[in-house]
């Protein structure tokens, strides 16, 4: 139960998994991690209990529909967000959602973005890496994504997936035995979710839809440490112009999923402002408990430090 006089706990990188979906993906999962994936109910809400977890926006776990072929991913696209939908409103005051689009056809997943947003009550959509032609998605197929997002005042959460297969031959393969982690969470999310990030400003998306808003997982996967030298460096001679940091910093929002750090946090406030920055664990991927132990005590002032929990989340999300 919600104690009034407590700062309200949201997290919005949280995930699960559709069995319809998942019976596609070929890579199996950890079963601990498969259980928890596929709980909508009692044991997710019973993790979320013991570590004061008071809200969990949920989205499918990577790739979702991204990588499926084209006539499977939009058929199915309805029919995983009305079942999630459905566990929303179970418990409509613990859990919310991002919807899952098949990006495959981008004017019909503006339509389920549509749908989902003012039918369900949905709070956004979530993206998943490069689609299943190995595009990032600042390509202009995929606009009409944008176009309907700022329509409809909601932000698009640009997640990590697998990196292509050229990416690991060239980048990675001789320490993927070693080290798999090195593919994702440890280095290889990392690289190419900054990449759309960056992609996404370059390509113009914000001149079109100046309202448009994306969020990035995991401090914003390096972007805001690494803000003024890009922006130095592409405003150099030789280069088009526009300001990086503008752009960036105007149309960007960043959550703290699976990367509790207060140096990471530090730098982010300084770069972008607390409004920005909104509580995420990445659930079950990351334990709850030390996400909210550390946002607990992380050095900022007791407003700060509600609007990072849940007030952030609150007004981006129109909870
Ligand atoms: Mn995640």
């Amino acid at each position: 139960m919600q104690d009034a006089s407590k700062p309200m706990v949201i997290a919005i990188e949280e995930h699960y998994t559709d069995p319809e979906v998942t019976q596609y993906y070929k890579e199996p999962r950890p079963p601990h991690i498969v259980k928890k994936l596929e709980d909508m109910g009692e044991l997710r809400l019973k993790e979320m209990d013991e570590a004061g977890v008071d809200m969990q926006v949920l989205s499918h776990g990577a790739p979702a529909l991204q990588r499926l072929d084209k006539d499977i991913a939009v058929a199915l696209a309805p029919k995983v967000n009305d079942r999630l939908h459905a566990a929303v409103q179970a418990n409509p005051k613990r859990l919310q959602a991002f919807a899952a689009l098949a990006i495959q056809d981008a004017k019909a997943a503006a339509d389920e973005l549509e749908r989902t947003v003012t039918r369900l009550g949905f709070k956004g959509a979530m993206l998943h890496g490069l689609s299943h032609d190995g595009r990032f998605m600042d390509d202009k197929e995929f606009w009409p994504i944008y176009e309907r997002a700022q329509a409809l005042d909601v932000p698009v959460y640009m997640h990590p997936a697998a990196p292509s297969r050229v990416v690991v031959d060239a980048y990675y393969k001789e320490y993927a035995k070693d080290y798999p982690q090195i593919l994702s969470a440890g280095w290889g999310y990392t690289v190419e979710t900054a990449t759309q990030g960056l992609r996404m400003v370059l390509s113009g998306v914000f001149d079109a839809y100046p309202n448009l808003k994306i969020i990035l997982g995991h401090f914003g996967e390096g972007l805001p440490f690494l803000l003024w030298r890009v922006d130095s460096a592409l405003s150099r001679p030789g280069n088009k112009g526009g300001s990086f940091r503008k752009l960036f910093s105007d149309h960007f929002y960043v959550t703290t999923s699976g990367n509790f750090s207060d140096p990471a946090l530090i730098c982010t406030v300084m770069e972008l402002g607390i409004d920005r920055i909104l509580f995420s664990i990445d659930w079950p991927f990351v334990a709850n408990p030390p996400g909210v132990d550390w946002a607990k005590r992380v050095p900022l002032c007791e407003e700060d430090r509600t609007k990072l929990l849940g007030g952030n989340a609150k007004r981006l999300l129109k909870l």
